[in-house]
């Protein structure tokens, strides 16, 4: 058997998926003329309360249109320190957009207001960089799929209108955050300036992304989005593959979250010290290997000898992740054969 957890973007289109990309309706979206993108771009940005969206290639791209509208060339954007936006985008907002970041750790990413708020310096004048907004990752990838309370989101919010900041969710899998916290998307749309959402990870379309902002931002950000390349034509096929995700697999997730929960169990049970299942939140599963006599490396290619592909993403850092094309017999196999692994790295302690 093959079992690929390496992250949830390895999912394959449905056959019912690509059907309705097969007949839905198209045309020219440079133009504004592509209906079924027009109607995505328009029940997203309801579902989170905002006037507007804009339909990206990627999710990259959807973070950085937003920040763009929200920091100016030399100013600043503060994230935590293995956020995507900082880690994973290769330097994306220094390259286009001139912004500089400053960051802060945070012990599996999760937000607290203040660690955020006491970083911060706006207004800093003519020596000092002046932050303009700050960066949230709901769920936090790197921290292990971490879902950020709501509390803490509400106090950063009060605190960077206090300080005249702005607010951007990298809300790549915040449909995650919202199954499982069971917080409403509006209430999450509510807090930020601007929010990028990714339907080409849990949700399982090939391809796709939005930025949604106010009306006036979107606008803007539709000329940056073509000054990029990344304007695009009849992509009403992948408007339509999110829209049949939205429909029926955002429902879903709920079961990438349990198997995450089974998988992380089974391994915490060989060894505890590897990952703890009251912090597995969603459908990713961060394995610390630290306490044991194997790299992340070693450990991934031991495992990808029974068919089990996990990704090393650090020294001692490896990651599960669990998506729809990972059923029960699926989740079981892979639980064996990480369990086993882990079993037999013991006994060679
Ligand atoms: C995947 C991801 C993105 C976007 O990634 P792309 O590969 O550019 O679509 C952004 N933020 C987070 C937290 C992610 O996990």
């Amino acid at each position: 058997m093959r079992v690929d957890l390496r992250s949830d973007t390895v999912t394959v289109p449905s056959k019912e998926m690509r059907e309705v990309m097969s007949y839905a309706p198209v045309g020219d979206d440079v133009y504004g003329e592509d209906p079924t993108v027009n109607s995505l771009e328009e029940r997203v940005a309801q579902m989170f309360g905002k006037e507007a969206a804009v339909f990206t290639p990627s999710g990259s791209l959807a973070n950085q249109l937003g920040i763009r509208m929200l920091v100016s060339p030399g100013e600043e954007l503060l994230a935590e320190t293995n956020s995507h936006i900082v880690r994973a985008e290769l330097g994306a907002a220094a390259v286009f957009s001139g912004i500089t970041t400053r960051t802060w750790p945070a012990q599996r990413g999760l937000l607290f207001a203040s660690d955020a708020l006491s970083v911060a310096r706006p207004d800093s004048g003519p020596y000092l960089v002046s932050t303009k907004a700050i960066a949230v990752e709901n769920t936090h990838n790197f921290g292990g799929g971490t879902v950020q309370p709501l509390s803490e989101i509400q106090a950063l919010h009060k605190g960077a209108q206090e300080m005249g900041l702005a607010l951007h969710l990298d809300g790549a899998r915040i449909w995650n955050a919202h199954i499982a916290s069971e917080t409403p998307l509006i209430e999450y749309g509510k807090y930020f300036d601007t929010v990028s959402v990714c339907l080409s990870k849990g949700l399982g379309a090939p391809v796709g992304s939005l930025m949604l902002s106010t009306k006036e931002n979107v606008v803007k950000a539709r000329v940056w989005r073509k000054r990029y390349g990344a304007g695009m034509r009849q992509i009403g096929m992948l408007a339509a593959a999110g829209h049949y995700a939205l429909d029926t697999n955002l429902s879903l997730l709920h079961h990438d979250h349990r198997r995450a929960q089974f998988l992380a169990k089974r391994c915490h049970a060989i060894s505890s010290s590897v990952v703890d299942p009251m912090h597995v939140d969603t459908n990713i599963v961060g394995l610390d290997l630290s306490e044991l006599p194997i790299s992340a490396t070693e450990f991934a290619a031991m495992v990808k000898t029974e068919g089990v592909l996990i990704s090393a993403l650090g020294p001692k850092f490896a990651r599960l992740v669990t998506h729809l094309n990972i059923d029960d017999p699926a989740m079981e196999y892979a639980a064996d054969v990480l369990a086993d692994a882990l079993q037999r790295t013991l006994v060679s302690k």
